[in-house]
């Protein structure tokens, strides 16, 4: 694999210097760069400006233990449930446990949380909770409160400087392997090279490596790509989670709309278009089963009726009550003609979160010195082979902190130049437009719910080629970073789940016998 996309002159760049340098300006970046000591200096990077994220369309909420009716086994154990054995219990344990007392502290920073008439935060329920312990804001805008307050408190921090559309090129190492600092491209293609003894990655998830996604169009697996060039371990590359109610047509930017599982956690269920409750014969939550077994449940009822979609009715519920309890999700349906309080919402499955990343352990170290990792980028063993709904913030704000206070505790040193040995890249006529609508047509149809070892082979073989293709290029621009990127960490879930033989959790092997082999 090419160590570095960046091949000119280190030393010509712009360089700034910082203490702690964060990829990423979602939920993950702006806890842990708040969670720095105040005498650290900081930088903040984003891609593409500082609303364009995950954290900012999360809809549902935060799952954590505030009500004396649960308590943190119970969340322990929905979560080692989800993640179907491979989860890493240690790390299970401190996001139940540390949870709670983060949640308190946005309370002390003003997140908007939703509270009844007496001024209680409110939790409700989603997908596989066996209590109700998920928090919201402005009903099902959780993610949008959550990154604005966020945002507001880095705002006045002296120490962190957000730099906005810088897109990370490289992770550089020096000549001990210890991180020295990353590199970012401009969207003019101006390279700028930020010395830093503490790096974090917590530039977010894959989703757009798939056609079908609800992530933001930022979701390419940059970080995780970068990290790997430098050497960074991954994991649980194949757990991918699909979430089984995205609105059926996408908008401008290719997102599909989420509708959020609390809909059903409020009563809402799957209808096919005979009226009836696949879901009841399909698990004993039935409605409220584990996403990867509800959306496999959808993909076979379209497959074995012939449906483009199913349909989720929540008009067991009042018009006033859909609307203060799920603005968002009532006022977008509503734009496209849907009127959840009397019509079924069509959904389909479509990719949504990636459990795998970059392997972390409990302070979000890598196996690189001085390189971290937290969010959707990192693999902290929290969620195994499948996630729990509303986890993610949850793990954004525990892990994203333990990665600031381990850096704390540390004594930054003045970092190297990088040592950057030229590439031989040569100039190809390329359509990167073609090869990005081939790589998530391929990662659908091969590499998405359903997998078997014929298609997999085959999907390695044509993103393979594309890799190829795609490192030997001079990289000038942005596009043709995030083009090696998206190759890169589509390569890694299909060898990953060419690997894994047996279905488990949201991997799913169609080919798969008992004994876990292969059929012939
Ligand atoms: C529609 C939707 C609804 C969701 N609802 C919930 C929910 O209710 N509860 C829950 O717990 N989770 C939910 N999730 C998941 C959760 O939102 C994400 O897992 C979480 O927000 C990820 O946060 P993050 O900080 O790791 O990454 P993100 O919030 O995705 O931020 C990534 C950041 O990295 C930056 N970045 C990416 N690449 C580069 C690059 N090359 N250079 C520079 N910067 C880069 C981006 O610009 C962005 O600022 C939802 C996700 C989606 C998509």
């Amino acid at each position: 694999m090419r160590r570095y996309v960046f091949s000119g002159n280190i030393n010509v760049i712009r360089k700034l210097s910082y203490d702690v340098v964060i990829v990423g300006c979602g939920v993950a970046a702006l806890y842990a760069a708040l969670s720095l000591d105040e005498h650290l200096t900081c930088a903040l990077i984003n891609k593409e400006g500082r609303e364009e994220s995950n954290s900012i369309y999360a809809q549902g909420g935060i799952a954590a233990v505030i009500q004396n009716t649960d308590n943190t086994q119970h969340h322990f154990q929905d979560t080692l449930f989800s993640g179907a054995g491979l989860c890493n219990e240690e790390a299970v344990r401190v996001l139940v446990q540390e949870g709670p007392s983060d949640i308190e502290k946005l309370i002390h920073l003003r997140v908007p949380f939703d509270v009844d008439a007496q001024g209680n935060v409110q939790v409700t329920r989603e997908g596989a909770h066996s209590h109700n312990r998920i928090l919201h804001c402005g009903g099902d805008a959780t993610g949008y409160h959550l990154t604005r307050t966020l945002m507001d408190a880095v705002s006045s921090r002296k120490n962190i400087a957000v730099y906005d559309y810088e897109c990370l090129s490289d992770v550089c190492t020096d000549g001990n392997g210890r991180v020295n600092g990353i590199i970012t491209i401009d969207t003019d293609g101006i390279f700028t090279f930020f010395a830093s003894a503490n790096v974090i990655i917590a530039s977010g998830g894959i989703g757009r490596i798939y056609r079908k996604s609800t992530n933001a169009y930022t979701q390419t697996g940059d970080g995780i790509a970068a990290a790997m060039r430098a050497g960074a371990k991954v994991e649980n590359m194949e757990f991918v989670q699909f979430h089984p109610t995205a609105l059926i047509h996408p908008d401008k930017n290719g997102r599909y709309f989420l509708i959020s599982e609390a809909l059903r956690g409020e009563g809402a269920v799957l209808r096919n278009r005979r009226w009836e409750r696949f879901m009841c014969n399909a698990h004993p939550m039935a409605d409220l089963a584990p996403r990867d077994i509800v959306t496999r449940a959808i993909i076979w009822e379209m497959k074995n009726h012939d449906l483009p979609n199913v349909y989720l009715d929540i008009t067991c519920k009042s018009r006033s009550f859909l609307e203060n309890r799920f603005p968002t999700i009532y006022h977008e349906c509503l734009r496209r003609d849907i009127d959840i309080a009397v019509d079924w919402i069509p959904v389909v499955p479509v990719q949504h979160y990636f459990m795998g990343g970059i392997a972390t352990d409990l302070h979000g170290q890598t196996n690189i010195d001085g390189l971290y990792a937290c969010g959707e980028a990192a693999n902290t063993g929290v969620h195994g082979a499948n996630r729990l709904a509303s986890n993610s913030l949850l793990e954004c704000l525990v892990f994203g902190r333990r990665c600031a206070e381990h850096i704390n505790g540390s004594c930054p040193s003045v970092p190297a130049v990088p040592c950057i040995q030229p590439y031989k890249d040569a100039e190809a006529a390329v359509d990167l437009g073609t090869i990005r609508s081939q790589i998530r047509y391929t990662m659908t149809q091969k590499g998405g719910i359903i997998r078997n070892k014929t298609n997999l082979t085959e999907a390695i073989a044509t993103i393979g080629a594309y890799h190829d293709t795609l490192q030997s290029l001079p990289m000038w621009s942005d596009m043709r970073i995030i083009m090696l990127n998206m190759a890169t960490v589509s390569l890694a879930v299909l060898q990953a789940a060419l690997r894994r033989e047996k279905s488990v959790g949201a991997h799913y092997r169609s080919d798969e016998t008992k004994e876990g082999t292969e059929k012939k």
